[in-house]
């Protein structure tokens, strides 16, 4: 069996002993003689999964009992009107902090609900360069504030934490679990799962306790974090095979030795990759150099033209989907946890050897 190399930005490769792991059980869980797929989410079998699932992942992130930890769907982009509908009342004010592609449709979205102030934004400047907090315009009372640490199509990447008197609400989804975190600074932490966390079908809502209960009354009961919370994740039927494959990423990355060590490989990936676009003249990517994203990397060729010839070449040398969203161009390479040292060595390689011929 060979597994290609997979730059995808999501769903992403998961790790191959994950899908090894749930291949081996796919036809009898633990002797069950049933697949997960197959088992009601309330039996003792499956509760036993999530419930050993979202252990591993407060032990990974240090969640305190402070937080509740749910399994919800409708991807990130549901917790997008999630977000205003629970933590806001009616025409309320909430900021939010625009640094790129997802937090405007972030914002797109949370507009529809509540009275939103941008409190700072980096499209002047192509989403290249954070704006300094100091220039921030936050306001006295919001109900929270809203920012994306990284952001998957312009590569833009906070390396700090904003400090602000309202709850902070962070859309974590293409950065969670890459390194560690301190979520005592944090409201609310959300992210869809199929980039650093499982398979596609679930969404991760990490919440202080202080801030259930203040949803507004015509809310979608399913997307009530305080009657998702009350009833661990199964007011209705969970994605449980999604829910599943997560709990067995949480194992994966245990075993690699948890955040500590994630974080060595993902900042050694990420400067690999990073030199040989900043060595080269051909290559470039132009975000600020400490606000440049450690999971997805963008980067574009001297000569547009050849953007096509790069993406199939790597393709047949086995380095797969590294074509740029098709809203920016150019190429992105997605390195999240599951993606090898070796890809991005390889990814490196195929690189020098293209400038070399095209360049
Ligand atoms: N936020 C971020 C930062 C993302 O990268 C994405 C997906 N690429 C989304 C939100 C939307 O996620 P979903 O497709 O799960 O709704």
């Amino acid at each position: 069996m060979t597994r290609a190399f997979n730059f995808c930005a999501g769903p992403a490769a998961l790790p191959t002993a994950v899908l090894a792991e749930a291949q081996e059980q796919l036809l009898d869980w633990n002797g069950r003689g049933v697949s997960v797929m197959e088992m009601s989410h309330r039996s003792p079998e499956f509760v036993s999964i999530a419930t050993e699932a979202e252990q591993d992942l407060r032990d990974l992130l240090s969640i305190s009992d402070d937080y509740s930890v749910l399994f919800v769907q409708g991807g990130a982009s549901a917790q997008f009107a999630s977000i205003p509908l629970n933590l806001s009342a009616l025409g309320e004010r909430v900021d939010y902090v625009n640094t790129g592609t997802w937090s405007s449709k972030a914002i797109a979205e949370a507009s529809r609900y509540a009275d939103v102030n941008i409190v700072a934004s980096a499209e002047p400047n192509q989403f290249t360069t954070l704006p300094d907090q100091a220039s921030w315009r936050c306001s006295d009372n919001a109900a929270y504030l809203h920012y994306t640490p990284n952001e998957t199509i312009n590569g833009l990447e906070f390396d700090w934490v904003p400090d602000v008197d309202a709850p902070l609400v962070a859309d974590m989804s293409s950065t969670i679990l890459s390194r560690p975190v301190d979520v005592s600074q944090f409201g609310v932490i959300y992210a869809g799962a199929q980039k650093n966390i499982g398979p596609a079908g679930l969404a991760i809502v990490i919440i202080n306790k202080e801030l259930l209960g203040r949803a507004r009354q015509d809310i979608p009961t399913c997307m009530n974090y305080k009657v998702v919370a009350q009833s661990n994740s199964m007011y209705n039927t969970p994605p449980t095979l999604a829910w599943y494959f997560s709990g067995l990423v949480f194992k994966w990355i245990k075993a690699q030795g948890g955040l500590v060590a994630m974080e060595a490989i993902n900042r050694r990936k990420a400067d690999k990759l990073y030199k040989a676009i900043d060595t080269s003249d051909f290559y470039n990517n132009p975000v600020a150099l400490n606000s440049r994203s450690w999971m997805n990397v963008p980067f574009t060729l001297a000569d547009d033209r050849l953007n096509s010839l790069f993406v199939s070449q790597a393709d047949e040398n086995g380095l797969l989907n590294l074509a740029g969203h098709r809203s920016v161009g150019g190429m992105r390479a997605s390195i999240y946890n599951a993606v090898p040292e070796a890809a991005v060595d390889a990814l490196v390689e195929f690189m020098s050897v293209f400038e070399r011929e095209n360049g």
